[in-house]
């Protein structure tokens, strides 16, 4: 390949990585296609959890007090009813706290007073109200005050910011709640609030640690335990951070959300059930209580599947609302948080990945080498993908940079297969044409003349053939040399074309003999065809090597495919014999009969 080829291929290719990514941009602002490649890309970010987080290890000081199965059944049957009592509440958290452990944590909501039993009521609020180790949870909703009267907070709710803000959206920003009771919120400021959003697929990825009501922030249930537990009494917002303290910043998406990761299935964090719990307070049981509260953050929630906490999340299905809101506070602990980074540099990534493959496509002559080079990229990628998740929590796209990689390898076999045939073209036409008269030459000719031989015999087609021969050529190349020859032989071949259609085919026979197939063609139209050569030929002046002008005739002989022969070798030596008795009766004259 010479290198002026190999820079066009270059451009070529360059110009289809371009179009590739106009295109892609293009398509971008369809919603159709922009929520293809974030559903694909979630579920890929999925399965790199689910891998990732398999090597993961979770926080041990956190554990969960587990409203399960087992539980329903035995407070069922010891007490007769559901739901728990606030009496068994407060008994419970009374026992656990003589382990001394860091949080009891409640995802569970005490909204309303009951009272069919106000002393229990009473005992858990006296509870929470003596250890401020107790976090109750709240929740954020939309309901018009018709419904519901939105209630306004109390500060001691609001969580304090140094500095920074963040932007309004669906996510963050809520009108109506559903807070702890009145007499609740009496004697504790520990409420946070457990809101979660959803995917649209239903999978929760993210979570809000920062909520708006009235105008006002409130932390996430998690959050407001994170900062307890750090010692901090506010945050700071900066650059689309959390900062609780230099050692502890969430960072937010664009929607204002921190991306979890996760620590595997349900199950992460070690599951003690409630009953199991009463039945050691019962007891006395403290080596029990110390084993599994001691120093702990307790997080008290539902694992029961009849009781309906559950989640979707990226390492498994049904994973207990609870387990989720640990893994925010281990993220914090942790600084663990996934960053997504921005798409132009998923762009970029994509663009650059292109160029590798599509160069190394169009260098590589072998299918297979380039086959299996596609997807050991491909597989390459996807594997470097997930490590730099599992190092460095970055979410880099995988989806786009893939889709690209495709198309590059499906265009670059495009633009060779074209090359190819392009080359292939001109190498064939080299190969039927005369280097002097660029006409076609004489295998093309014969070629030609059987093709329109078989056409005669399945169609009936007619065509004819002139056969052309120049006068006294010898003696005119003696006269004014070879070269001179050469130029009315050029000139000829010229005027030939010039008098015939583009679906006649005119060759050089041989030597100074010239040849015209004229397709479709009967022996009348044939005769005026070489007569109006034969008078051009005549009329001409011929331009020589040395600019002389000078006069050159030619003799024809003309036959037709059915008249004067059905093979090609008849046909020929017809015209032939015509040839022979134009030049007999004086030359520079058309013979048709003889
Ligand atoms: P006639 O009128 O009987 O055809 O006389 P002629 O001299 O043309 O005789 P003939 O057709 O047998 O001569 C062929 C000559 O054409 C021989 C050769 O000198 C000349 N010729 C053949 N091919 C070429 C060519 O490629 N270039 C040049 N300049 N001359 C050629
Ligand atoms: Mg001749
Ligand atoms: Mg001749």
């Amino acid at each position: 390949m010479n290198n002026s080829k190999k820079f066009l291929i270059y451009i070529i290719y360059a110009m289809i990585v371009s179009m590739l990514f106009g295109l892609i941009l293009w398509l971008g602002h369809f919603k159709v296609f922009q929520e293809f490649i974030t559903k694909v890309e979630q579920n890929s970010f999925d399965l790199r959890q689910s891998i990732i987080s398999k090597y993961k290890k979770a926080n041990n000081d956190i554990v969960i007090l587990a409203v399960d199965d087992a539980t329903y059944e035995y407070i069922m049957d010891k007490y007769g009813s559901w739901p728990i009592s606030r009496q068994i509440w407060s008994e419970t958290v009374e026992g656990i706290e003589i382990a001394q452990p860091k949080f009891i944590i409640f995802d569970l909501l005490f909204v309303k007073p009951n009272l069919n039993d106000v002393k229990a009521d009473k005992s858990f609020i006296n509870t929470v109200k003596n250890n401020k180790n107790i976090y109750l949870s709240m929740n954020f909703d939309n309901y018009s005050d018709e419904i519901r009267k939105s209630k306004q907070l109390d500060d001691k709710l609001k969580l304090h910011i140094d500095k920074g803000s963040l932007k309004d959206n669906e996510y963050i920003t809520f009108i109506n709640s559903r807070t702890v009771m009145d007499e609740l919120a009496a004697v504790t400021k520990n409420i946070g609030i457990i809101n979660v959003t959803r995917d649209s697929d239903g999978i929760i990825r993210n979570t809000t640690p920062i909520f708006k009501y009235k105008g006002d922030y409130y932390p996430n249930l998690s959050l407001a335990v994170a900062i307890d537990l750090l010692g901090q009494d506010s945050v700071s917002i900066e650059d689309s951070k959390i900062i609780i303290d230099e050692n502890h910043i969430i960072p937010l998406d664009f929607t204002q959300r921190a991306i979890l990761n996760w620590y595997g299935k349900s199950g992460t964090y070690r599951h003690t059930p409630l009953w199991e719990v009463i039945k050691a307070i019962k007891d006395q049981n403290t080596k029990y209580l110390d084993e599994n509260f001691k120093d702990k953050i307790v997080y008290v929630g539902t694992t029961a599947t009849s009781l309906s906490d559950i989640k979707s999340v990226p390492t498994e299905s049904n994973m207990a609302g609870v387990e989720f809101h640990a893994t925010f506070l281990n993220n914090i602990l942790d600084n663990n948080f996934i960053k997504k980074v921005s798409p132009k540099i998923d762009l970029l990534i994509s663009i650059i990945l292109c160029f590798i493959v599509g160069y190394y496509v169009l260098k590589t002559p072998s299918v297979p080498k380039t086959i299996f080079f596609l997807f050991a990229s491909l597989t390459l990628y996807a594997i470097a993908a997930t490590v730099i998740m599992s190092k460095f929590n970055l979410w880099i796209s995988v989806v786009l940079p893939c889709i690209s990689i495709v198309a590059t390898f499906i265009l670059i076999y495009c633009e060779k297969y074209l090359m190819k045939s392009k080359d292939y073209e001109q190498t064939y036409k080299l190969a039927v044409t005369d280097g002097l008269t660029q006409l076609y030459n004489h295998r093309y000719f014969q070629e030609q003349m059987i093709n329109q031989v078989n056409n005669f015999e399945r169609y009936g087609t007619v065509f004819s053939l002139i056969l052309i021969d120049i006068d006294f050529f010898k003696k005119f190349n003696d006269t004014y040399g070879h070269q001179s020859g050469d130029c009315v032989l050029k000139q000829v071949a010229s005027i030939l074309k010039k008098n015939s259609r583009t679906s006649d085919i005119a060759c050089r026979y041989g030597g100074e003999e010239m040849s015209i197939i004229l397709t479709n063609t009967n022996k009348n139209e044939a005769v005026i065809t070489a007569e109006k050569i034969c008078n051009t030929v005549r009329n001409n002046k011929f331009v020589l090597a040395n600019n002389e002008k000078v006069n050159v005739t030619i003799s024809v002989g003309v036959a037709t495919v059915g008249l004067n022969g059905t093979k090609p070798q008849e046909i020929i030596e017809y015209s032939d014999k015509c040839l022979y008795k134009a030049k007999e009766s004086g030359r520079n004259q058309v013979v048709y009969e003889v």
